[in-house]
């Protein structure tokens, strides 16, 4: 793939206005391998009023929903096809692992805009409503769209936000996150490739302080999904209420990983480890607080420690590797500051807490899986959202104490429980105020199931029949089928002898209805 990557505005590939570019760094040797257009506020209203243009005189509204479909599942296809070069270029500009951009990048981009064809080709454009004697009732979906996504994992991010929108006939603007531009205008230019029609889907790669606060604040647009942090995702809220934009924002979490007395140790300690190092823990939904039962707290943090302790750290691109590295030099010194500040908090640090060296790649942003104990729920370490390979241990006494602990956040995300009882486990998982909790498993994100979060952590949710609905503006169309021959309207004075029907039309018109 190139080395050079252009915005993706009204069907064309295009420089920024400005004809500005900046570099795009591979985390792994912490050195720029491309360049890319730096679009900026021009470029941003080019590309709204693109998707407005596609919106509002464009086939793609109009179209049918199998047809959107058709298009959605060409996009599916043109991922898989390219789905070696994707992955590798997801691994060097974002730092996924080989294995993980292969095995969890590119699938879920696939399922993604595959679950979204199978919604639209069901989907009735035009809902009847129960018919009353009177009057027939219709539901109607219509609806321009700004997505804007963080670093984490660029590629379905581009994906949950693309799918769902142009399923429901909508337009897009996406803006990717600065360090992570490359594969989300990739998949711009597949769409064009699959023949969605120009203005329909559009990228523009730039900073949030410029072409997010343009996106967003902009009379063209109606509809906002954001994906990112809680005090980004305030700015946003705030930005829409300019002209009252629909928002959906998908925020941070801290979200626990619970695990009861009588679980499986050795199942559950490979759980709790995928809860919290996937991705190096730069997942939203990540499991960074791992509550443990008393009894068995002792030999479940000797055992979790041992094998934390040998997953290796390594190039991104190299297939050995089990963690890549911190995607960014920022997000490294921020995971380091927040170690030093549990250990100043009085938290022990059980392994990790350094830099990892990893031979060939000094200049790469790498870090070791870290376990701090002896933490208690009011630490900063338990409360702010590190965004790194940080896992904090606290122990509880039973499930009224795992609970209050669980739900002792501003966040509302996600979470776990681990135990051998499914009964005993599905009662805590109801008390906890998470939009998601997995019982025995981790991660298990799946685009037909709701995602988002409680609390701090969001409003809306993406994917499935919910998500697809975030997408969709509702009008209710009532059809009065009395016409003019029937009966003056109740509300008026009846004293008032009934007029002779106009011949012509527009001869007279009636007056407005009082409303119901
Ligand atoms: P971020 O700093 O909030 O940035 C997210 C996106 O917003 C980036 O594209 C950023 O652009 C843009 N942005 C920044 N300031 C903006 C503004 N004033 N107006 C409009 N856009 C603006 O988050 P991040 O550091 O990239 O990502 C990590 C965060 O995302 C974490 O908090 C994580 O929990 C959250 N996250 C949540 C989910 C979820 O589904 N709930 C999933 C993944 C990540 P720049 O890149 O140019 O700054
Ligand atoms: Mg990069």
């Amino acid at each position: 793939m190139a080395d050079r990557y252009q915005l993706v505005i009204g069907g064309q590939l295009a420089d920024a206005a400005s004809g500005e570019t900046f570099d795009s760094i591979d985390p792994s040797t912490g050195k720029a391998f491309a360049t890319v257009g730096k679009g900026g506020a021009e470029d941003a209203r080019r590309a709204a009023e693109a998707a407005r243009k596609a919106f509002d005189q464009g086939p793609w509204p109009k179209m049918k929903g199998r047809e959107r479909a058709a298009a959605l599942l060409k996009v599916a296809d043109l991922v898989k096809q390219n789905a070696g070069a994707l992955a590798e270029l997801e691994a060097k500009d974002a730092g996924h692992t080989i294995r993980m951009a292969k095995g969890a990048d590119i699938g879920m981009v696939v399922s993604t805009f595959r679950v979204f064809a199978e919604i639209a080709a069901k989907e009735n454009d035009e809902e009847p409503l129960a018919r009353n004697p009177g009057s027939m009732n219709y539901v109607r979906y219509e609806g321009v769209c700004v997505g804007i996504t963080p670093w984490n994992f660029p590629i379905q991010m581009a994906a949950w936000k693309i799918a769902p929108a142009i399923a429901a006939g909508n337009t897009v603007v996406i803006k990717p996150a600065t360090y992570t531009p490359l594969t989300t205008l990739e998949i711009g230019r597949l769409c064009l490739e699959a023949g969605i029609p120009e203005g329909v889907v559009n990228v523009v790669a730039g900073s949030g302080a410029a072409v997010g606060e343009e996106l967003v604040g902009s009379p063209l647009v109606d509809k906002v999904a954001f994906t990112g942090s809680t005090e980004v995702g305030r700015r946003i809220m705030e930005l829409a209420s300019s002209n009252i934009k629909k928002c959906t924002l998908e925020l941070g979490g801290k979200s626990a990983s619970v695990v009861l007395d009588d679980v499986d140790l050795d199942y559950a300690v490979d759980g709790a480890m995928w809860g919290v190092f996937f991705h190096n823990g730069q997942v939203c939904s990540a499991g960074t607080r791992l509550l443990v039962q008393r009894p068995i707290v002792d030999e479940f943090l000797a055992e979790l420690t041992k094998r934390t302790e040998g997953i290796r750290v390594g190039p991104a691109l190299d297939p050995a590797s089990d963690e890549g590295p911190i995607e960014s030099k920022t997000q490294l010194e921020t995971v380091e500051r927040y170690v030093g500040i549990g250990r100043d908090e009085g938290a022990d640090v059980l392994t990790g807490g350094e830099r990892a060296v990893v031979e060939g790649h000094e200049g790469g942003f790498y870090y070791r899986p870290t376990i701090l104990g002896n933490v208690k729920s009011s630490m900063r370490v338990a409360q702010e959202e590190i965004f790194g390979p940080v896992l904090v241990v606290i122990p509880f006494e039973d499930e009224a104490d795992a609970v209050a602990m669980a739900n002792d956040s501003i966040y509302g995300l996600a979470g776990g429980v681990w135990s051998s009882d499914n009964g005993r486990a599905v009662k805590v998982a109801e008390q906890i105020r998470t939009g998601t909790v997995w019982i025995n498993d981790y991660h298990m994100i799946n685009p037909r199931y709701p995602f988002g979060g409680y609390k701090q952590s969001g409003i809306g949710r993406e994917h499935g029949e919910m998500g697809f609905n975030e997408y969709r503006q509702v009008k209710h169309i009532h059809v009065d089928l009395g016409g003019p021959s029937r009966a003056r309207h109740p509300w008026w004075d009846l004293t008032v002898p009934k007029r002779e029907q106009p011949s012509a039309p527009g001869a007279e018109t009636p007056g407005p209805k009082a409303p119901g």
